[in-house]
């Protein structure tokens, strides 16, 4: 069936037949919009991202149940960058009519499997028909006590900067796909990334960390954030990014431009108080993640970049821009 045959409507109805109920949702898809009763003493943050067919994703490379992973996953990685837990989203979507029932069926159960694991309800959207590609924007909605809630600008000269996992291992995989291999973990880590909702929540909660981003635009281009919103510098030792092995397997012979500006790895890079290095290492086992000491934050501006041999580095790329040079 097409989506034709069902309408806007049908569509709506097949969404929500799926969305599970939330003692929070007052009202959720069917009124001119949601209510929500929020958690006495917390704030809301709310973030949003589109992902354009041909921009963010090519449906000749992922699957439909992938793709509604991914379009979950990369909102609910921005809340987790404030330290908030997921709570509830609206999900926009603009479609070809003749995009296959099947398409939307598959997208909707990955987006929703997603969001039952992170514990965030489907509230609302909005559904068009689209002239061009697939377009899709999710609005995340997260919860926090306001104390709590990490930003980008408190970063401290003598803070040490901290990443989760590893990076540069979406690039690589992107790379792998524009390559046609179509599986393994570094195609996975670029189609399907984990959000790091567990560590984002606990580094908050724990008060360790004075400033936090998610790594969506690349290692350097997003320490960059933090150091301007902080007023701030930093020295960044290329022996200290974590790279995984099947990293190192497919760029070893030149590691540092896609590990320094690739995006899309959607881990934690955050700075704390140095000294705190043993806490964030027990707290970031207990949920079950690696942790990195990358480098430090300095006064003054810029991010000086030192190779592995302690001269200085110079990368070929800062990082992804929508409007910079391709
Ligand atoms: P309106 O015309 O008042 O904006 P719509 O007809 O667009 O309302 O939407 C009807 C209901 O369905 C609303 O509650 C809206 O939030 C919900 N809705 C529309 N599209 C989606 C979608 N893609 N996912 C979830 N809910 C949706
Ligand atoms: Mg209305």
């Amino acid at each position: 069936m097409k989506l034709a045959e069902l309408g806007e409507f049908g569509l709506i109805d097949r969404i929500k037949a799926n969305v599970a109920a939330s003692p929070s949702v007052l009202l959720g898809i069917g009124d001119d919009a949601a209510a929500l009763s929020p958690t006495p003493g917390q704030v809301t943050l709310i973030t949003s991202d589109m992902l354009l067919e041909g921009v963010h994703f090519d449906l000749s490379f992922c699957d439909p149940f992938t793709l509604g992973r991914k379009s979950l996953s990369v909102n609910l990685s921005d809340v987790a960058a404030m330290g908030a837990r997921p709570r509830h989203f609206l999900l926009g979507v603009a479609l070809p009519k003749d995009v296959p029932l099947e398409f939307m069926d598959g997208f909707m159960a990955g987006m929703l499997e997603q969001a039952g694991r992170y514990g965030a309800t489907l509230v609302g959207g909005d559904t068009c028909a689209s002239k061009g590609g697939v377009a899709i924007s999710v609005t995340a909605l997260g919860e926090q006590r306001p104390e709590l809630v990490l930003k980008r600008s408190g970063a401290r000269p003598g803070d040490v900067v901290c990443v989760t996992g590893t990076v540069g291992d979406a690039a690589a995989g992107l790379k792998q796909l524009f390559g046609g291999v179509r599986e393994g973990f570094l195609v996975r880590r670029q189609l399907d990334p984990t959000p790091r909702v567990e560590a984002g929540v606990a580094l908050a909660e724990a008060g360790l960390v004075t400033a936090m981003i998610d790594v969506s635009d690349g290692v350097l281009q997003d320490l960059g954030h933090i150091c301007e919103m902080s007023g701030v510098g930093a020295r960044l030792e290329l022996a200290r990014l974590p790279l995984s092995d099947a990293y190192r397997a497919e760029c070893g012979a030149d590691p540092y431009p896609l590990a320094l500006s690739g995006g899309e790895d959607y881990e934690l890079l955050f700075c704390i108080p140095a000294g705190r290095e043993p806490d964030v290492a027990a707290l970031c086992a207990s949920v079950g993640l690696p942790v990195s000491v990358i480098g430090e934050i300095k006064a003054g501006t810029g991010i000086e970049l030192v190779a592995p041999d302690g001269s200085s580095y110079t990368p070929p790329r800062r990082g992804f821009d929508h409007f910079g040079a391709d």
